[in-house]
């Protein structure tokens, strides 16, 4: 067993390593497990790029860590449905790009070296295995991001997911599109960042190559882009359930994705495992503070899964009556809705969804 001020994370992805820069700065003693054989995360998916809403300046703050080196602004992001394009304010919507994995421009790359600099230790290729759980220390933090497995193991509620992907280098950063069609129940986009780019088309249902073909021949038409390497790939969401964002479980603390901190609706993860990260990390030293944080950054989430599951989802099978939307309000008209939405009504999106770390 460890001591007291020993903490074993399991998860070296962003919300463990924000956590246990936490943990070293409050002088524990942490070391982190991870099933890869070094850092960058899942290799399923990563290196790769990701693009989300966050106001880096409030989220550097809060973790501690200057962020503003691995995130670039967002230029382009036009959503298209169908064939029709709308390009939302990028600016009033704060997003962002950011790249995961190992390469030296990455997000845990920053975090992996500010880790190591505080005197973490890391165990790679060490799994959390289901007979270890009884005989894991107090305070053990679970950060195992969307792995199915893990939810399995400790029967956390989860959605599963199918999608193609493709990266690799490519010749432009900081654009990306969305890509709404009746194929899939969420959507395919691109995201792109220091000349790398992460493709993904994915749905709640499996999704078969004719689906993948219409979604290459958009992109083809609409963005001049292709590639051909795409991989099928599964994972899990914590968007089984409207209760499933908890901080403690069966005497573990969660962190990040698979504490629920997800956005239900475009299944944004990252600002959701950053503040988690360091709320896992003050449940080890203020337990109490760290449950009304974990609250305040979750608070939309019931919301925001009622308005996916009992909205969207019964609109979303009508992208043509969408399409003729976009087209009858017009772009000027949508956009202008979509700032004044954004800039007033933000507050029901606070964690989950386009975020400002949440409302004090
Ligand atoms: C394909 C894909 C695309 C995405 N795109 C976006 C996007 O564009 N924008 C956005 O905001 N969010 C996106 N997300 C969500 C976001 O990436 C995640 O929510 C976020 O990375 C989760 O962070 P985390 O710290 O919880 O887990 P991660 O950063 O994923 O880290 C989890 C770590 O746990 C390790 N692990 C897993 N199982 C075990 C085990 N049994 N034992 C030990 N270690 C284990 C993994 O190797 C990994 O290092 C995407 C997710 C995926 C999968």
């Amino acid at each position: 067993m460890a001591g007291k001020s020993e903490i074993v994370i399991y998860g070296a992805g962003m919300s463990g390593l924000v956590a246990a820069i936490d943990l070293a700065r409050h002088g524990y003693q942490v070391t982190i497990h991870d099933r890869e054989d070094g850092f960058g995360g899942d290799k399923t998916y990563n290196p790769s790029t990701h693009t989300t809403s966050i106001d880096v300046d409030r989220t550097s703050e809060y973790i501690g860590i200057d962020l503003s080196p691995v995130f670039h602004p967002l230029l382009r992001c036009p959503f298209y449905f169908h064939e029709a394009a709308f390009h939302p304010p990028l600016e009033v919507l704060d997003m962002y790009t950011v790249e995961r994995g190992n390469r030296p421009t990455s997000l845990d790359s920053l975090l992996y070296a500010e880790a190591r600099k505080l005197g973490v230790e890391f165990r790679f290729s060490s799994p959390l295995r289901k007979e270890d759980l009884g005989k894991l220390p107090e305070n053990t933090i679970i950060a195992c991001g969307l792995t199915p497995s893990v939810y399995e193991m400790l029967e956390i509620p989860y959605l599963r997911w199918y999608g193609w992907i493709s990266r690799g280098e490519i010749g432009f950063s900081n654009l990306s599109w969305i890509w709404i069609d009746e194929v899939v129940t969420e959507y395919g986009y691109l995201s792109s960042c220091n000349n790398y780019y992460f493709d993904l088309l994915f749905s709640k249902n499996h999704i078969d190559e004719k689906a993948l073909r219409k979604y290459v021949e958009f992109m083809a038409r609409n963005e001049g882009v292709e590639h051909e390497d795409w991989r099928y790939v599964s994972g899990a969401v914590p968007l089984a359930v409207p209760d499933n964002p908890r901080l403690f479980h069966r005497g573990f603390i969660l962190c990040g994705t698979i504490s629920g901190a997800m956005d239900p609706f475009f299944w944004f993860g990252i600002l959701g495992a950053l503040v988690t990260g360091k709320v896992a990390a003050m449940a080890v030293y203020d337990r109490s503070r760290a449950v009304e944080e974990f609250s305040r950054f979750t608070r939309g989430f019931r919301r925001g899964y009622r308005f996916k599951n009992r909205v969207w989802y019964r609109i979303r099978p009508h992208v043509s009556w969408l399409e003729w939307q976009m087209r009858l309000i017009g772009p000027k008209r949508a956009n202008r809705l979509a700032a004044f939405y954004f800039s007033n009504f933000r507050e029901p999106f606070n964690l989950p969804g386009f975020a400002r770390l949440g409302v004090c």
